[in-house]
């Protein structure tokens, strides 16, 4: 895995999550109940983590993970989802748990339209890096020979650093504990 949110790991739709104030095995435990068996997982920089296939095939299962149902008093829960919609080609969306509660959720397609309980969880950071905010938009947009998609992806790698800053995540690539086939 070397990165978070471009394709961590080919051939699956996965969601990374790292939770910390919650052991590695109760984590992976809380996804195996949920019929999500990590694919990987570890523990680096205080925070453990796992990654998952997003839905379970098998079983049919293609609800969201109850993340917040996993995350007792004092703990967090980071996750990036990263092909939210693939046949559609969505961009990753974000999600912070605390103390059972959803915080702030958003797609990196519009980080305007930040929800949970706390929306401007990580307000002060995203206006510092000019992800959101009256001059966050593209000053070039529209001009010739420009194509904001060739941008698209460095914009989504702004926003994780962002969050990787903010949350102390550990940075890719990841040794992992145990390796799917
Ligand atoms: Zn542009």
């Amino acid at each position: 895995m070397t990165n978070w949110i471009q394709g961590p790991f080919p051939g699956h739709e996965v969601n990374v999550v790292f939770a910390r104030g919650i052991p590695l095995d109760t984590l992976t435990r809380g996804l195996r109940d949920r019929l999500r068996e990590p694919l990987v997982y570890g523990e680096a920089n205080g925070w453990a983590w796992a990654v998952h296939d997003m839905h379970n095939w098998d079983a049919e299962d293609y609800d969201d993970v109850d993340y917040s149902g996993m995350c007792p008093e004092g703990a967090e829960i980071v996750v990036f989802v990263t092909e939210p919609c693939s046949a559609k080609a969505f961009p990753p969306a974000f999600e912070y748990h605390r103390d059972g509660r959803a915080i702030l959720c958003f797609s990196f397609e519009d980080i305007q339209q930040r929800v949970g309980e706390n929306p401007d969880y990580l307000s002060a950071e995203l206006l510092a890096a000019n992800l959101i905010g009256p001059t966050a938009e593209c000053g070039q947009q529209g001009d010739d020979g420009h194509d904001c998609f060739d941008h698209h992806y460095d914009d989504h790698e702004r926003l994780v650093t962002v969050i990787a800053d903010c949350f102390a995540l550990p940075a890719p690539p990841l040794s992992a504990e145990v390796t799917a086939k």
